[in-house]
């Protein structure tokens, strides 16, 4: 019954906003206009329909949020889970259990990015996914990118419970090494999974800092793969309709305002780069100050110019930072010989962000002259773009959101996601909650269970919207 399922699901979906309008009480008149506008014919509110109203298990998602937390190599309340280790075996291991609860079913690629898919009444459609991290810098939290899996397998519960019938399949993805901890690379999984040729070469001779390749940890945690395999992660750019990531916000703005939601509208990207200078260094009391070519006032010159040109882009959205300054040798009495700096400047503008990047390069070129230094390293060691949301997933949020009666915020996300390498696989958007103080990447993180529920009920909503589409 190829073509009944559409308008079926159609009708169930329909009864499905009623459930959820009636949970949220408020301007039924509205909602059901919205409704019907949504589905093109006019809502009946006979009765038919899923029995279960819209209600997230907030406390089954808490539980196993603490339980996943307890894969961890730190004590609690830190959460320690590297790539490739046992922790994370384990945590993968319990994920996979999930889904498979769930009757999801469970795929894993080469490097282990895991996928667990309900598939709808047309599975030669492009997918509607969602997904995000569930490994953890040294002495974390335990929400920053777990939110964003478990959320969204108790998303897919949910749908399931109100009796959701997809067209286009559902898809749960848990990317694979999120955080940079191991081997220096953030967003590994999603970054492959978005076709970067340059990735699949450095992983083939990339180690950590114990010596260990990357194949070799890899194999360690029961992914034995082939150098060919790396390119097996690549993904189609049809296999995904939209992609939605659900996250804590990471800072302070939705807890400040009091507002439940927000809604991604871009995600701004990293460049780094790296500049070293040369002097002569000498003796600090021996050489007058006219015959010095100090290295480290050349990387403190540098440093205040980052700043201005940072400010001079006049934008908010740009920002700028010396995240590492080391001298050498270091030492009370010796004039600095060399400096080595590292500067992280973002912005979701590009040109805007490249452009501070070449007033850098300019000043650094034009500070070594000035002070007799040798620019002996300019450096760019990544310059990601930045992503946009596509309109038909924040369109969809939206809808998601009013639907739900709760207050939302179009934002930006200044931290990156993996949601930043799916936007180029697929159109691309972000759910965001509050946390506590805009805390993160400590102990101390922190989202509350009506917080979580209230993202989760966006993102199952969203889901179900787009998968109809
Ligand atoms: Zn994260």
């Amino acid at each position: 019954m190829p073509s009944k399922p559409n308008a079926a699901s159609r009708l169930v979906f329909l009864a499905f906003l009623l459930v959820i309008s009636a949970a949220a009480a408020n301007d039924d008149a509205a909602a059901r206009r919205t409704m019907e506008q949504f589905a093109g014919f006019p809502a009946s509110d006979d009765g038919e329909g899923p029995s279960s109203d819209f209600h997230v298990d907030s406390e089954g998602l808490q539980r196993q949020i603490d339980e996943l937390a307890s894969f961890s190599d730190s004590p609690a309340p830190s959460v320690t889970r590297v790539l490739y280790t046992d922790k994370d075996v384990q945590a993968r291991r319990y994920i996979k259990g999930i889904m498979n609860q769930l009757g999801l079913v469970v795929r894993e690629d080469a490097v282990g990015n895991i996928f667990g898919r309900w598939e709808g009444s047309e599975p030669g459609l492009g997918a509607v996914a969602t997904g995000s991290h569930v490994d953890a810098i040294p002495f974390s939290g335990k929400f920053d990118g777990v939110v964003g899996v478990l959320g969204a397998l108790e998303a897919i519960s949910l749908l399931k419970r109100s009796a959701f019938l997809p067209k286009r399949s559902l898809e749960v993805i848990m990317f694979t090494s999120e955080e940079p901890t191991r081997f220096g690379i953030s967003c590994l999984g999603s970054r492959l999974m978005a076709g970067i040729e340059e990735l699949a070469q450095s992983l083939r001779k990339v180690v950590d800092n114990q010596n260990v390749s990357f194949l070799d940890a890899a194999e360690s945690a029961g992914y034995k793969l082939n150098l060919e395999d790396l390119h097996s992660v690549f993904l189609k750019t049809d296999k995904y309709s939209a992609f939605i990531e659900l996250h804590i916000e990471q800072g302070p703005i939705l807890e400040k305002e009091g507002i439940p939601i927000g809604i991604v509208t871009a995600i701004a990207a990293p460049a780094s780069l790296k500049v070293d200078f040369e002097g002569n260094g000498g003796h600090a009391g021996a050489v007058l100050m006219p015959a010095r070519n100090d290295a480290g006032l050349a990387a403190a010159e540098l440093a205040l110019a980052v700043e201005k040109h940072v400010l001079e882009s006049g934008s908010i959205d740009t920002v700028g930072t010396v995240g590492i300054l080391q001298l050498h040798p270091g030492a009370i009495n010796s004039i600095p010989s060399k400096s080595h700096l590292e500067i992280d400047v973002r912005d979701i503008d590009e040109k805007r962000r490249n452009d501070v990047i070449e007033k850098i390069r300019q000043s650094a070129a034009h500070i070594s002259k000035n002070r007799g230094v040798e620019l002996s390293e300019f450096k760019i060691i990544n310059q990601d773009p930045p992503a946009l949301s596509d309109k038909s997933v924040v369109d969809a949020m939206e809808f998601a959101a009013k639907q739900l009666n709760l207050a939302y915020k179009k934002m930006i996300s200044r931290a990156y996601h993996d949601s930043l390498f799916m936007a180029r696989v697929s159109p691309m958007g972000m759910i965001f909650i509050p946390c506590y103080k805009g805390y993160s990447h400590k102990p101390e993180e922190y989202a509350s269970p009506e917080d979580m529920a209230n993202g989760v009920k966006v993102l199952a909503l969203t889901m179900a919207t787009l998968s109809l589409e």
